[in-house]
């Protein structure tokens, strides 16, 4: 018997985590089995995650000084790069507009045009428990202040390049040296630099061998990762904030669904089906590590494996992708934070809506690409811009975020992967989403 396709083990794995999720919290939440049973499943996680992160170094140097070798020098790849800034430009600044738009309109803060009391009450009790008991987290997420947003500059230009992309996922002045080293190399003569644009694509080439490999485990990781996630306690405080989780799931959903398949099909002229369908992988894989580093191994494959994309386009596009381009996350600050202005009785002009919008872009590009990155942001603007209650808030938040990560996550990489189908199809590649 055929074994069925990849997505569909994984779509198996996730709906058995599920269920022995429920089963667990509702016959046995607190017992010795329960925890076994989550913390042999957490550790099996945590090597699929570990598993992935650790080709990403290689992976990203190696896929972006090949694509930039191979896209024809610098004029090659200044249109390559101008079209991939624009486009993530742009779909991350219509995701915030979506997420906008569906906070105005459901105001999921309000109750009959108030502040809604219980989740103000919510926000209370959390800040007098960080007041008896300040987290670490949030602590170190409120050093930063506007200067984060200038640091994305600062970053970009790592002095240990390597400590930089091991450092919390940082990977931006990872793709910047990479970016220089490759425009340098393809202006050194052919004969001189060989050897080394072999050898980097054969790094290439090992790595994603690897990631493929580390797929067969799939499965079996993303049931790891899913089982304490779904386990673990913070369904009242989710009760709670029904309305907020509704509102971001529509909007996020939103974008995924209507928003980037239109772009598909009217920017790249593909079959957004079949491209669903060729980034099945990724997409579950974010969903379930919350993180689009760790992701990126899988996207890439998938892009080259299942949707035709050449390595010349996916190579630069991708990396950079995983880095600053998340609509997901971008929407997601937009919404949080109109959400908690509202909770806390804050009328916002159209003008301090703007800098909102404005702040959740910039923001995006700097947020790391690991799991809950965004909450940083979060606070962030909401220091920025003056709305009060900022940490008790953002602490609320943490605590009932995984599920909206995991679905932002797998937005972000849904987006990055848009792009670098439609500008393949910009590029002339003919290829692209035909052997689906
Ligand atoms: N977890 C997200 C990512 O890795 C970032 C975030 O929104 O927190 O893309």
């Amino acid at each position: 018997m055929r074994k069925p396709a990849l997505h569909w083990q994984i779509f198996f794995a996730i709906f058995l985590a599920v269920s022995l999720a429920t089963i667990l919290r509702s016959l046995a939440p607190d017992s010795r089995v329960t925890s076994a049973v989550v913390a042999t499943s957490g550790f099996i996680g945590e090597i699929f995650l570990n598993a992935l992160r650790m080709v990403i170094v290689p992976l990203i140097i190696s896929s972006v000084i090949t694509g930039i070798a191979d896209v024809g020098g610098i004029q090659g790849f200044g249109r390559l790069g101008l079209k991939t800034i624009v486009f993530y430009i742009l779909s991350s600044l219509i995701a915030i507009l979506v997420g906008l738009s569906a906070v105005n309109l459901i105001e999921p803060g309000l109750e009959n045009g108030e502040p809604n009391p219980a989740i103000l009450a919510a926000f209370q009790a959390e800040q007098t428990r960080q007041f008896e008991q300040p987290d670490a987290r949030i602590a170190s997420a409120k050093e930063q202040d506007m200067r984060s947003v200038v640091d994305i500059f600062l970053r970009m230009f790592p002095v240990n390049v390597i400590q930089a992309a091991t450092d919390n996922g940082q990977m931006l002045g990872l793709i910047v040296f990479s970016i220089l080293f490759g425009i340098a190399m393809v202006q050194l003569p052919a004969a001189t630099v060989a050897s080394l644009h072999g050898a980097v694509r054969g790094v290439f080439e090992v790595m994603i061998l690897i990631t493929r490999g580390i797929m067969r485990f799939a499965p079996l990781g993303v049931f790891g990762l899913l089982l304490p996630v779904l386990a673990a306690a913070g369904f009242e405080l989710v009760q709670k904030l029904a309305l907020y989780f509704i509102t971001v799931l529509l909007a996020l959903l939103f974008h995924a669904l209507v928003v980037l398949p239109a772009i598909l099909a009217l920017a790249g002229k593909v079959n957004p089906v079949l491209h669903f369908r060729a980034m099945a992988s990724a997409i579950l894989t974010a969903f379930s590590t919350a993180s689009s580093s760790a992701t990126l191994p899988v996207t890439l494959r998938c892009i080259r494996d299942n949707a035709g994309v050449s390595e010349r386009t996916s190579g630069f596009v991708l990396p950079l992708g995983a880095t600053v381009n998340m609509d997901g996350t971008a929407l997601y600050e937009c919404v949080a934070v109109i959400f908690v202005a509202q909770v806390m009785g804050i009328e916002l002009s159209s003008g301090h809506q703007f800098i909102i919008v404005l702040l959740a872009l910039l923001t995006s590009i700097g947020v790391a690409g690991i799991p809950s990155a965004s909450l940083v942001a979060i606070l962030i603007i909401l220091q920025n811009t003056g709305i009060p209650g900022a940490t008790a808030a953002v602490g609320v938040l943490l605590a009932v975020d995984r599920l909206l990560d995991m679905t932002r996550t797998a937005v972000n990489v849904l987006s990055d992967s848009c792009a670098a189908v439609v500008i393949a199809k910009s590029e002339g590649e003919s290829g692209v989403l035909k052997q689906c």
